[in-house]
């Protein structure tokens, strides 16, 4: 049998770990989580025998979506406490299906995998293009949309979650309609209507939320994916701004950006190992 090689790591090639996780079936796989493509993906590989699957979610939501089959929460505790849970779990592969703004998790994925010579395979959903119609003012990051802000002053809808909310407390002159799935644990700003609310979202209702507030400009991550799109398109419609943050550099590693894309990178290294098990023939 023809042995492939997984090209997503210099030290995915036959490494000793690839070698010792073929010697013990099912392939042990983590799925570093927090997105809807990762709960798909373990509910595609849920009946999967050959393979044994975590899910793995960061904790942050009072009340996450469990993905199927197995699942652990909490950090890792960095990239030493990532290569013992490897370790300790006999895991033969990660998949980083982490949101593209989660950059610390997938630095710490790439560097366990590549300590430990597992294969990483990463995806990235496409982020969002720009539409001839669109008005986006493009930055790179939270602290330059919070300068923006702190200028520019308006009615705002922050619409970027709440891990990053500070950098706009200091924003007086604004007022702010600030959506997120639990109440944020830092000073809001002092004009703001907090919107406790999990998508995904529907073009009506982001139509009437942005006319009933009188928006004058949307602040968003470039997250891509459907469930948060829809204030984009409204935004679109309306003819109202969007104050765009662009995304941290998050992999080193290729990346692909469709499920099915990740199950192909998947079933290769299933029979990667599987021709590693099978004898060579004289
Ligand atoms: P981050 O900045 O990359 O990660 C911060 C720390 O949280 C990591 O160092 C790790 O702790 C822990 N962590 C993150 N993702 C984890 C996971 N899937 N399993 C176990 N531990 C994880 O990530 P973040 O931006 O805080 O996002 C946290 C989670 O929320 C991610 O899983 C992400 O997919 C999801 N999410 C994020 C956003 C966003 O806009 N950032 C949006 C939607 C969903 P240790 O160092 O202790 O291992």
């Amino acid at each position: 049998m023809t042995r492939l090689c997984l090209m997503d790591t210099e030290a995915s090639r036959r490494t000793p770990a690839i070698e010792a996780a073929s010697r013990s079936a099912p392939l042990g796989v983590l799925i570093l989580g927090g997105t809807s493509e990762a709960s798909e993906i373990a509910r595609r590989l849920a009946d999967e025998s050959e393979l044994s699957v975590i899910s793995s979610l960061a904790g942050r939501v009072s009340q996450p979506t469990i993905p199927d089959g197995h699942v652990r929460i909490g950090g890792f505790g960095g990239v030493d406490g990532l290569i013992s849970f490897l370790r300790n779990e006999r895991i033969g592969a990660v998949i980083d299906a982490t949101h593209p703004f989660a950059a610390r998790i997938s630095a710490s994925a790439e560097s366990a995998c590549r300590q430990l010579g597992l294969p990483l395979i990463a995806f990235s959903r496409a982020p969002w293009a720009k539409q001839e119609a669109d008005r986006w003012h493009a930055v790179c990051d939270t602290e330059r949309a919070a300068a923006y802000v702190a200028e520019t002053a308006g009615r705002v809808f922050l619409a970027i979650g709440r891990q990053q909310l500070e950098a706009f407390s200091a924003c007086s002159k604004a007022w702010f309609l600030i959506r997120a799935i639990d109440p944020p644990d830092v000073s809001l700003p002092a004009h703001t209507k907090l919107l406790l609310e999990r998508g995904p979202f529907h073009l009506e209702d982001e139509l009437r939320l942005l006319r009933d507030h009188a928006i004058d400009y949307i602040v968003s991550k470039n997250s891509g994916g459907h469930a948060t799109y829809a204030k984009i398109e409204a935004a679109r419609l309306l003819g109202i701004p969007v104050v765009m943050v662009e995304r941290p550099q998050k992999h080193t590693v290729p990346t692909v950006d469709t499920l099915n894309g990740i199950l192909a990178k998947l079933s290769r290294l299933q029979f990667q190992l599987a021709a590693i098990q099978e004898p060579c023939a004289p």
